[in-house]
């Protein structure tokens, strides 16, 4: 078999690929184009997550094994963000409960939160953190702030 580097984005998964249990979460992310949905992880669901990631096209091109579980991520930006995987072909990725957006999933360049952390304090990100009244966000800026 042989793996193409573009991807067609539709609204149902491609037959080949087995679609997220129906129990599973689905969000449309605003920075996505529309149809390109993606599920959340949930841990109480790991198993479900499990048996469909393992099959998905982005798993079966990839030998990475993805930490799931946000329990185990000690930082305070995991309060603000959920792991999450693309519909489409399981590309992992990061959902901010915030303002909407996906961000790449840290692992896949081994980033840490780093780029979260930066993701938390765009504009775009923060704006949507005052609309909601959302003080918590303080706590992680005093913490990575430098100046
Ligand atoms: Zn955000």
């Amino acid at each position: 078999m042989s793996s193409s580097s573009s991807v067609i984005l539709s609204d149902s998964p491609s037959p080949t690929h087995p679609s997220p249990p129906q129990s599973l979460q689905r969000v449309q992310p605003s920075n996505k184009p529309r149809g390109e949905l993606y599920v959340i992880y949930n841990s109480d669901q790991a198993k479900e997550w499990s048996d469909w990631f393992q099959l998905t096209k982005w798993q079966l091109d990839n030998t990475k094994t993805i930490e799931w579980s946000p329990e185990k991520k000690r930082s305070e930006t995991w309060k603000y963000v959920k792991p999450c995987a693309r519909v489409q072909d399981g590309l992992p990725a990061i959902h901010c409960r915030r303002c909407g957006d996906v961000l790449a999933h840290p692992s896949l360049k081994n980033t840490g939160t780093s780029t979260i952390v930066h993701h938390l304090k765009t504009s775009r990100c923060s704006k949507e953190a005052s609309r909601q009244g959302n003080k918590d966000i303080q706590v992680i800026f005093q913490k990575v702030s430098v100046s």
